[in-house]
């Protein structure tokens, strides 16, 4: 007899991959697909091979097998489609305009018209936040054009279309990919400020709490991959958030620090906490939320002083348990967002001991003093206090900086 599988599928910035598990958790089977050189010319038609080449890859058996499965995406990127054109939405095309990508900072008329908006410092007023990408295609008479000619346009995430590929639901999202859009999750519903807009009929009508099953395949997609017509889509969630699952993070107090260019915390707390001036926001997970900072401290200064050879050459040279007294704020330029939100900090970075693994450790001791205070002003505006931490990126690997950050952190 088939045990039950649960199918997760990630779409990333460089390729997409695909996880089977059972109800044990154990991994069963997995795909993984680059995408092409020539991607960018056609995104969509890229993303929908990529996607077809997953299920091929696991095969009609574990296919078969499958009872749920749900996708994350890019965090804000968006597409517009015409979807009353159902055959051929449903195929994969029906394109307004291209995708704008996760990275693609907008006009600076537009972020305007978004902070003319939302309330003040709202996350949806970031140059390359979704709701500026959906003023940009406003601005541009995109979808107005396509309404005029009998047209249906949707704003769809990128991992709304994925799951909409095999479910044919063109309306449905999600609280976390919606967050950047302007959606509120407490309220679970799109704010006034949004639904009075012209546009608002472009908005996901149908906004899922991450996980939660939303529709079967199509009969058609059923025919085509071998999942089973019972195979139930279930609302996905962002790149970054699905990453920060995987980690292993379950309870309240348990966090995600990423050591890579940027110096990133994610807490997952039993409370919501907000903070324009700081730029902390929180998405929701079921009756908890993930609270994230980001810092512009990080392995980008390190980078900018010693090449990984010569890092990996001084660290057995370091000392976590003599600290230098250094105390320096280590930034490649004046400015901080978080955990204190100063645009004219100043870097401290001086003086500069003639040894390069004293000066190493002195970096690495600043971003450990700032990780530490990134988690203590969380907890200060209310998160559930920190009590593990998992960490990714570069750093990572650096066990003698883990030390000098378990010794800080507790
Ligand atoms: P990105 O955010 O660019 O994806 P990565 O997660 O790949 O970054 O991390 C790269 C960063 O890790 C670089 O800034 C580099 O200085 C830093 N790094 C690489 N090796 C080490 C090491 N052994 N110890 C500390 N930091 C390191």
């Amino acid at each position: 007899a088939h045990s039950k599988l649960y199918l997760g599928l990630d779409f990333g910035t460089s390729g997409a991959r695909a996880v089977a598990i059972n109800d044990a958790g154990e991994v069963l089977a997995g795909a993984k697909q680059m995408y092409g050189n020539k991607a960018a010319a056609d995104w969509p038609a890229e993303w929908h091979r990529a996607l077809r080449a997953l299920l091929s890859e696991l095969g009609r058996e574990v296919c078969a097998g499958v009872a749920a499965a749900a996708f994350d995406g890019t965090s804000s990127t968006a597409l517009l489609v015409n979807t009353a054109d159902a055959g051929a939405v449903a195929a994969g095309g029906a394109h307004l305009a291209a995708p704008k990508l996760y990275n693609e900072a907008q006009a600076r008329e537009v972020v305007e018209r978004a902070k003319a908006m939302a309330p003040a410092k709202h996350t949806a007023t970031a140059a390359s936040s979704t709701l500026c990408k959906l003023l940009a295609w406003d601005a541009d008479g995109v979808w107005q054009q396509a309404q005029a000619r009998g047209g249906q346009p949707r704003l769809l995430h990128h991992a709304d279309w994925l799951a909409a590929l095999l479910h044919g639901r063109w309306a449905a999202s999600d609280w976390n990919n919606c967050l950047k859009l302007g959606f509120d999750p407490a309220a679970e519903a799109f704010p006034g400020w949004l639904t009075s807009q012209p546009f608002a009929g472009l908005l996901p009508a149908e906004v899922n709490a991450p996980g939660a099953p939303v529709a079967p395949v199509t009969a058609q997609v059923a025919a085509a991959t071998g999942l089973s017509e019972d195979c139930l889509i279930c609302a996905g969630t962002t790149d970054s958030i699905a990453a920060f699952m995987a980690a292993g993070v379950r309870r309240p107090g348990e966090a995600v620090t990423s050591l890579g260019s940027t110096l990133a915390v994610k807490l997952l707390s039993g409370t919501r906490v907000n903070d324009a001036a700081t730029g902390v926001y929180s998405h929701r997970l079921g009756d908890t939320w993930l609270v994230g900072g980001a810092s512009n401290t990080g392995g980008a200064v390190l980078r900018h002083y010693f090449s990984n050879e010569r890092i990996a050459a001084l660290t057995p040279r370091l000392r976590p348990d003599v600290p230098t007294g250094l105390d320096y704020y280590p930034l490649l330029r004046p400015g901080e967002r978080f955990p204190v939100a100063d645009p004219a900090l100043a870097p401290r970075l001086e003086p500069r001991p003639s040894d390069d693994a004293l000066f190493l450790q002195g970096l690495l001791e600043g971003m450990t003093a700032v990780e530490a205070r990134a988690y203590a002003v969380l907890a200060a505006m209310g998160a559930t206090p920190l009590t593990q931490v998992y960490t990714a990126g570069g750093g990572a690997r650096n066990a003698a900086w883990t030390q000098m950050r378990q010794r800080l952190l507790g």
